[in-house]
């Protein structure tokens, strides 16, 4: 058969919450330390051992599932994902199944479409299983056995390769502003595996799906799926059938290959874990996580194209990261001209950011010091093109920006004698333009004003010689 096929996604992340202490017991989370330094008793699974929840890891997986609208429920319960594996040293990972601590909510993307959250719930980690280290054996690092997770399950709702990556990078956005992952593919603090299957267009139920893990980045996820789609389509074309399976991404040779070991048909025996107490959540403090909650990119740039008239582009791009939002929000606050601020950020301070590769954070151009500047420009004290010179001194010179105007010689000059000085030397120098003005060449105006800002340097005020051109030119 032929004819048009539907792609079916659904994504299962996993991301690694910013605690400093693992999920159930009190070892650091840190990245990168030595092998199996960060390990106790509980976490290696000793005889005895019993876990203690992270409060704070509680506060953030409520805090990430309000911020995806979802509902928390005021009671989940634990239970025990059975399983065997070398760097699982309890056997079992201490997860959520039939209570999780957060069902339903959604995540929106830039194009206005909505992707369903099923499920948020609260698990750990597991330890690192490392082949490469030792010839012919297997090391075990425990530093990640233990450290808080939370898994978001979404809907089968996606359609496209390209709205599996916006999808994505929607929800990485969410969870970064929202302050409770540093949801980083690279180190591994977000995690995603998706399924996908096909289907002809118009059928209305869902095929057979394969699961693909090991996708280490978006574009990879969005490659696989794509690769993984015309494989059920080829399938189906032949007259095969497509069973469930998980497959892996191979991001050397961009290809999909199925796993070795046979996924998706695995018994956990859940069972409610009897070491830890069913969580319930107290409606105020439920209510104080919610009012805690920070606002959210698409609401801040809804905010600020209203609010201030930005266009969509540049409120995205003053939202590509928290700190740049946060820089923007206290210039936007300090000088009360959210436009005039934008285009200071995304201009000027982005390009000096670009040319030193200085994090904003650590940019000596401050945003109360920007705003201070700004204000020296709406208040007629420095023209547009002195503040950039201006700015440009405040880079490494720690004075106040009107100190430093005055010092240099910047402050713009609005006094009617000085400008009629000035004026009276462009006339003199440029007779033919001063006659053609003069005889009602009204359009000559800018090009004597462009006159005497040169003749001035930049700090004539260009308002108040034009005032001055026009009632030389009537009298
Ligand atoms: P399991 O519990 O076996 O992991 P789930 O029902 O939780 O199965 O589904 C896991 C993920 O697979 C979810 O993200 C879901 O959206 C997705 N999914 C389920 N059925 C399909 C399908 N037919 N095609 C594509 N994705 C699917
Ligand atoms: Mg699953
Ligand atoms: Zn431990």
């Amino acid at each position: 058969m032929s004819g048009a096929w539907e792609m079916v996604v659904g994504l299962e992340v996993h991301v690694q919450l910013k605690t400093r202490t693992k999920a159930y017991c009190a070892c650091p989370t840190s990245f990168g330390d030595p092998p199996n330094r960060n390990t106790c008793p509980v976490c290696l699974a000793l005889p005895g051992a019993l876990p203690v929840l992270n409060a704070h890891a509680v506060e953030l997986a409520v805090r990430a599932a309000m911020a995806l609208g979802a509902t928390v429920h005021p009671v989940s319960v634990f239970a025990r994902k059975n399983y065997f594996y070398p760097d699982l040293p309890k056997g079992y990972q201490i997860s959520q199944a039939d209570c999780p601590l957060a069902t339903g909510g959604a995540v929106e993307l830039p194009d206005g479409s909505c992707v369903g959250v099923t499920r948020l719930h609260l698990e750990e980690d597991a330890g690192k299983s490392i082949h490469d280290r030792f010839a012919g054996m297997t090391a075990i690092d425990l530093n990640r056995a233990g450290v808080p997770l939370i898994e978001i399950v979404g809907e089968p709702e996606i359609r496209s390769a390209a709205q599996a990556g916006a999808c994505l990078r929607a929800l990485r956005e969410v969870l970064l502003f929202a302050g409770v992952s540093d949801v980083s593919m690279e180190e591994g603090s977000l995690r995603v595996d998706a399924n996908v299957s096909a289907r002809p267009a118009g059928e209305t139920a869902f095929r057979s799906r394969t699961e693909i893990k090991n996708l280490n980045s978006f574009s990879n996820v969005e490659r696989a799926l794509e690769l993984e789609f015309a494989r059920h389509v080829a399938t189906y074309e032949g007259g095969g059938t497509i069973h469930q399976q998980t497959m892996l991404f191979d991001a050397a040779t961009q290809t999909v290959r199925a796993a070795r070991s046979k996924e998706g048909s695995h018994d956990y025996r859940y069972f409610p874990e009897p070491d830890l107490p069913p969580l319930v959540l107290e409606t105020s403090w439920l209510e104080t996580q919610r009012a805690a909650l920070p606002e959210l990119p698409a609401a801040a740039r809804a905010r600020w194209t209203s609010a201030f008239g930005l266009s969509a582009v540049d409120a995205a791009t003053l939202t590509a990261t928290v700190e740049l939002a946060a820089y923007f929000e206290q210039v936007a606050a300090a000088t009360g001209d959210g436009k005039a601020a934008a285009n200071w950020v995304l201009g000027e301070v982005a390009a000096a950011l670009n040319e030193t590769g200085t994090a904003i954070t650590a940019f000596a151009v401050t945003p109360d010091r920007l705003a201070a500047l700004i204000a020296l420009v709406k208040g007629g004290g420095l023209s547009s093109t002195a503040a950039k010179t201006v700015f440009q001194t405040m880079r490494t010179d720690a004075a106040a920006p009107a100190a430093i105007a005055e010092r240099d010689g910047l402050l713009q000059v609005g006094d009617d004698d000085a400008l009629r000085g000035w004026i009276d030397e462009v006339w003199a120098e440029h007779p033919a333009e001063a006659a053609r003005y003069a005889g009602g060449e009204t359009k000559l105006q800018g090009v004597l004003v462009g006159f005497v800002m040169k003749k001035s340097k930049g700090r004539a005020d260009p308002k108040k010689v034009n005032q001055l051109l026009a009632a030389r030119a009537t009298s």
